[in-house]
């Protein structure tokens, strides 16, 4: 099946309220631009350099997001044009998107992450440090930032009671998060979770936002 029909298909499945975004991080323009001639709009990226280059050479009517682990140094390069950052785990990252976001004279979009599965690899913050954050003063003299939810990634096991165990949590967290520190901004609404193996489970658990990239343009190729 083409990449076109493949978005097709998956924007056919789900819910009209619920956002797809096509992860086509490491595949080249082509495939990019076959989505797009379809009518496809929306991309997300995980690698800052990447994502810029490809910003760079595509049309500019590409909704971009940043969809992977961030860090302060490279902020920089998306900061003129990325359209919501969705890993956002610490209080300085923020401060540093703060400031390139002034610098371009925008409010950037970002959503939390939160640590949901159970692998030291993933990155997040647990409840009690995003109350800190939420409370820190710091956090609250950022003008340039606004925060539209939340984010996080399930643990990667066939076992889906897990998965949507965790999924759940995050809702929790979110329904948490918006009746204490964010009741009064209709903007706070957004919980990205669900990739190819599991975004299905993922809407069903409240999910606004997927990110779905080997289902649309096929598996990785990490050592070309
Ligand atoms: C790569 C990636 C995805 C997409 O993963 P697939 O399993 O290929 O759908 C989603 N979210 C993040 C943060 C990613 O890095």
């Amino acid at each position: 099946m083409s990449i076109a029909s493949k978005i097709e298909e998956i924007k056919n499945s789900i819910p009209k309220n619920v956002k797809l975004i096509a992860v086509s991080k490491t595949k080249p323009a082509e495939d990019i631009m076959e989505a797009y001639n379809s009518g496809y709009r929306i991309f997300g990226e995980n690698k800052p350099q990447e994502l810029k280059e490809k910003y760079n050479t595509l049309p500019k009517d590409i909704e971009w997001h940043m969809i992977g682990h961030l860090q302060t140094n490279k902020v920089k390069y998306i900061a003129p044009f990325v359209h919501l950052i969705h890993a956002v785990e610490s209080i300085k990252l923020l401060t540093t998107i703060n400031k390139e976001a002034e610098k371009n004279n925008r409010i950037i979009d970002v959503l939390l992450q939160i640590y949901i599965a159970k692998e030291e690899s993933k990155f997040g913050l647990s409840k009690e440090e995003l109350i800190t954050l939420l409370e820190s003063e710091e956090f609250n003299s950022h003008k340039n930032i606004r925060v539209v939810g939340l984010m996080g990634m399930a643990t990667f096991t066939n076992d889906s009671s897990i998965v949507r165990n965790e999924f759940k949590y995050l809702k929790q967290i979110f329904e948490f998060t918006k009746e204490k520190y964010f009741s009064n901004q209709d903007s706070f609404k957004e919980i990205s979770m669900g990739m190819s193996d599991d975004y299905k489970l993922a809407i069903e658990e409240g999910s606004t936002i997927i990110r779905v990239g080997s289902s649309i343009f096929g598996s990785r190729n990490y050592n070309s």
